[in-house]
């Protein structure tokens, strides 16, 4: 009798399983459908902006970077798709120090995990919602990002020459002295 009772409740169990999987398909029948027309529709394309689709360095009006070369991007990156190349300069004062002169980014092997993005203490990364990376060869995944001619830094001002002293300030001997007879 059991077994009588458990081949009716698994039928209907079959059938309720039946009926939901229908009403999921008819409601998916009747939603109207949008088709993105791409590459068409290219110019109106909305691609949300938190969407990551390359690392980038943020740049400034004046085309300065904020990158300081301190290699903790690097250090973060779980997968070794960062790869920084730094150069020494000499200061206009004549001390030395380290910048930037490579950086290297391989879009190829990033997983947009954006831990270099959120580990950057000077907020010099960004991700780009530029999706249309398609090439042909993988090298060409990767990128220097500071691509730009860097901009020479401002120098410090000259020291003033020393004002010409004003005739009311001439030497007392030069305006007091009159010549004896
Ligand atoms: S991008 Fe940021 S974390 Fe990476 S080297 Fe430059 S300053 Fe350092
Ligand atoms: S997003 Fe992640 S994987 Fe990509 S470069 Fe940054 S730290 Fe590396």
């Amino acid at each position: 009798m059991s077994s009588v009772f458990e081949y009716f409740k698994s039928v209907g169990q079959g059938v309720k399983s039946l009926l939901t999987g229908m009403a999921v398909t008819g409601k998916e029948f009747v939603t109207p459908k949008i088709t993105e027309q791409y590459p068409e529709n290219r110019a109106t394309l909305q691609i949300p902006d938190r969407f990551r689709a390359e690392l980038t360095l943020k740049y400034d009006a004046e085309g300065h970077h904020k990158c300081i070369a301190c290699g903790i991007c690097q250090m973060n990156c779980p997968n070794g798709t960062i790869e920084l190349k730094t150069k020494m300069v000499e200061l206009p004062d004549g001390k030395k120090k380290r910048k930037l002169d490579k950086y290297m980014y391989d879009l190829g092997s990033c997983t947009f995990c954006m831990l270099c993005v959120t580990t950057c203490p000077q907020d010099a990364l960004e991700f780009s919602n530029d999706f249309e990376q398609a090439v042909f060869e993988r090298d060409k995944l990767v990128k220097q990002l500071n691509y730009r001619p860097e901009p020479e830094d401002p120098q410090p001002a000259a020291a003033k020459p020393a004002a010409a002293p004003s005739p009311a300030a001439k030497p007392a001997a030069e305006t007091t002295a009159t010549p004896k007879n």
